[in-house]
């Protein structure tokens, strides 16, 4: 996509800090990070969200955020991993080209769980919510 920052990254137009690449992905350090080794894994060719992948392309994604995570590991020694993505923008996405952010986590580092990202249950429980996907 012409105006796609990310695309920009992939094209070498603009520079990046590359932690792990191969023929699908491209893994590099978030330039506002939030931790230490703040990482995001992309897929080459531009896609606006993880739904719009096929299967087999889902599956080369997520074996690249493993080698990535992998990478990590062994550079920085973290204690965790929160792993996720931002998906469109009422899931908090900025950049339009799906990217999966990699947070390394030390112990004391003051952060907190994917539960914090939404506290909002809606008005159905989850016996009703259930029932719709019958
Ligand atoms: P999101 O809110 O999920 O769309 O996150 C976009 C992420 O891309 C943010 O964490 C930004 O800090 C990061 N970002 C934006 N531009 C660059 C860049 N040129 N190099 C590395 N990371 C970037
Ligand atoms: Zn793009």
């Amino acid at each position: 996509m012409l105006d796609c920052i990310f695309c920009k990254i992939v094209n070498k137009e603009i520079p990046n800090y590359t932690v792990y690449e191969d023929d699908f992905v491209l893994a590099f350090l978030d330039i506002f990070p939030h931790a230490q080794g703040h990482t995001v894994v992309i897929p080459k060719k531009h896609y606006d969200n993880f739904l719009s992948l096929t299967n087999d392309e889902a599956k080369l994604l997520i074996t690249g955020v493993q080698n990535a995570m992998q990478k990590i590991q062994t550079t920085l020694n973290p204690d965790g991993f929160n792993v996720g993505w931002n998906e469109n923008p009422a899931g908090g996405q900025v950049v339009p080209h799906l990217h999966v952010h990699i947070f390394p986590r030390y112990q004391g580092d003051g952060g907190s769980s994917v539960h914090s990202i939404i506290k909002n249950s809606g008005n159905k429980t989850p016996k009703e919510v259930f029932e719709l996907f019958k």
